[in-house]
């Protein structure tokens, strides 16, 4: 596994220097609103200092269509858009009635195991979580069911492909928030420090030029134990495989946008060009 991660991390830095770049940072951040190294470890370290207050495990069950009721309420009363439920698909509606799109609620894992959105097609969502067939969800699955929504109405109301990369996750970690707040579900610090911990070993396997097994372990062990959280193959593979490699940071960055000013996270998700 690690000699896989180790050949896809050389192989994305020699891209990047035949296309001109100095690392593979550097060639990712090209459509960022960050692209100085400094500042971005700077903002990390910050994140970090805020993180160490220890969150209570919060063990209640909530009813899936209160859920659904609850975040389609919020996410009229957040951006005046109207969620229509049909038989298969629920229908995103802008105040006007018109049809911004559509996403589908794949609950119990129908594509795979993940927790995911995508898009199928320029105005259809899919939403994918690998719950359990029954009507009930623990706080983890509840904020997560809205992370996913959140990228779906993101998704619907801007045009993604413009968005940079560093506020990918905007929407997720908005409606994340909302979510806390509506049920009192307090957000882990835990992921949090894995988020943390992502951005930073993904930094650090952004910027290296060129790297052997030895170097990698080194990294990925230091950002543990300096943080205190283990990553899972899963995590590290965020790092370097899919489109979030080198933008990793999007995650802390954008909860750092949306608990500093709300009102301007939510006017960055509105309508660019539709
Ligand atoms: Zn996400």
């Amino acid at each position: 596994m690690i000699s896989g991660f180790v050949k896809a991390i050389n192989k994305r830095h020699e891209r990047a220097i035949s296309g001109g770049y100095n690392n593979y940072a550097e060639m990712v951040w090209k459509d960022c609103i960050h692209r100085d190294v400094n500042s971005v470890f700077s903002f990390l370290n910050s994140a970090l200092q805020a993180s160490h207050e220890e969150t209570v495990s919060d063990n209640r069950e909530f009813e899936l269509i209160d859920v659904l009721d609850t975040l389609f309420e919020t996410i009229h009363k957040t951006f005046g858009i109207i969620i229509k439920e049909n038989e298969n698909d629920y229908s995103v509606l802008n105040g006007d009635g018109e049809s911004l799109g559509t996403f589908s609620l794949c609950l119990y894992n129908n594509y795979d195991d993940g927790n995911w959105f995508n898009m199928d097609g320029p105005n259809n969502g899919i939403v994918n979580t690998n719950f359990v067939e029954d009507d009930t969800l623990s706080s983890t699955q509840v904020i997560l069911l809205w992370h996913e929504v959140g990228h779906a109405i993101h998704h619907l109301l801007a045009d993604l492909s413009t968005v940079p990369p560093d506020l990918w996750e905007l929407g997720s970690i908005l409606f994340e928030e909302l979510c806390s707040e509506v049920f009192d579900i307090p957000i882990s610090t835990n992921c949090i420090k894995k988020d943390l911990a992502i951005a930073l070993v993904d930094l650090e396997l952004s910027l290296s030029n060129g790297i052997d097994e030895k170097q990698f372990i080194n990294i990925v062990e230091h950002v543990q134990n300096s943080i205190g959280v283990n990553l899972d193959i899963d995590d590290i593979g965020k790092c370097i495989y899919g489109q979030y490699g080198g933008v990793c940071f999007t995650y802390p960055y954008c909860r750092d946008l949306v608990e500093q000013d709300r009102q301007k996270a939510i006017g960055m998700m509105q309508p660019t060009n539709k």
